[in-house]
């Protein structure tokens, strides 16, 4: 970064070694920007960072998503090397603690902000490994359980029970026994809703098939991990092209070809545990090491993977989910999540470019 706020050519080739300590902030700003910004949110970062022994030979570096062409870029990163890396919860708490400072910069100059240990984001970078999402409001627009309700006209029903179970209230107290009554609601309604959905309701979100696009392209494996249901979960999962789905079971009447309100005896319920349960699983199956993986969500039964995954990404997440999470973002394109693994515009481009 220059004192001009433009950069050199040679700074738009940024490469830092994995080895190397520090922490990569991932600017998204509202619209293609110089990078006066810049140089604000680096004095900023080197503040709440301190802690962290910046090395003081090394200055932060800046490198933006379009080389050779920085007005145009809408994604950045700033890289500050350090003695040591913080931990993912390390740039949680200190950014935390500089909430309102950060705040204020944020909404003065309408940005995004995520800010990672520079090692996990080099890991991701360079070499492939475990995308794990959720369904309903991430990979998908709609909660999948309220549009069945709706089109069944029974969704003040399932949304009571679901607002009975955020409070907490018996006996809704675990996510089982609140999609068990839910699913209860839905006896009769016949299974052609799945074509019906597939076709009228659904929307998928801007940027998901462009991101598990990238991801595939650059080798990962990738799977949701949805507390809904088998059918739409699977045609997601064959639309998007991701490797893996899980959901919960509907059991189908074949004679009347209406749903008996009930789930599939020995089934497993995907529940919070179980996501977690199966982002272990599926890395342990693939050989891919924990730090290795990513898992997006927005609901609270995310939480569990998203802690527990080498960065858990709270995406327009609801509001107890964004202030639980080490990692937010809120965006229009789900693509964003690509820069947060290493991409720039180049790679996304040649990658969505590609068969
Ligand atoms: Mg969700």
């Amino acid at each position: 970064m220059m004192g001009n706020g433009k950069m050199t050519p040679a700074e738009n080739d940024f490469t830092v070694n994995a080895d190397a300590h520090g922490i990569v902030a991932t600017l998204y700003l509202d619209e293609p920007h110089t990078f006066l910004h810049v140089a604000a949110l680096i004095t900023l970062l080197d503040d709440i960072f301190s802690s962290f022994k910046p090395i003081r030979y090394q200055r932060p570096r800046a490198w933006p998503d379009s080389p050779g062409n920085s007005n145009l870029s809408r994604v950045m990163h700033v890289a500050r090397p350090c003695e040591r890396s913080p931990t993912l919860a390390d740039c949680h708490d200190l950014l935390e603690a500089h909430g309102d400072a950060l705040s204020e910069f944020q909404s003065e100059h309408e940005l995004e902000l995520v800010v990672q240990p520079y090692r996990l984001f080099a890991t991701h970078r360079d070499a492939p490994g475990l995308a794990v999402f959720d369904m309903d409001s991430t990979l998908i627009q709609q909660e999948v359980i309220d549009e069945l309700a709706r089109a069944i006209g029974r969704y003040d029903e399932v949304a009571a029970i679901t607002e009975a179970a955020m409070r907490g209230e018996a006996p809704y107290t675990d996510f089982e026994a609140s999609l068990r009554a839910r699913v209860a609601l839905l006896k009769g309604v016949p299974i052609s809703i799945w074509e019906d959905m597939k076709g009228d309701v659904i929307t998928f979100t801007p940027g998901a098939r462009d991101l598990v696009k990238v991801l595939r392209a650059r080798g990962w494996k990738t799977a949701v991990l949805s507390g809904g249901f088998t059918p739409l979960a699977n045609w997601v999962a064959r639309e998007l092209g991701l490797d893996y789905a899980f959901a919960n079971h509907l059991v189908e009447d074949p004679e009347s070809k209406t749903l008996t309100g009930e789930l599939v005896a020995g089934k497993p319920i995907v529940h919070a545990q179980k996501k977690l349960d199966l982002l272990h699983q599926l890395a342990g199956e693939n050989d891919i090491p924990i730090e290795r993986t990513i898992a997006v969500g927005d609901g609270s039964n995310d939480l569990l993977m998203l802690g527990a995954a080498g960065l858990g990404v709270a995406f327009n997440a609801k509001p107890k989910v964004q202030k639980a999470a080490l990692t937010r973002l809120n965006g229009e394109s789900l693509l964003d999540v690509a820069y947060l693994i290493g991409c720039t515009r180049r790679d996304i481009d040649a990658a969505l470019a590609g068969p």
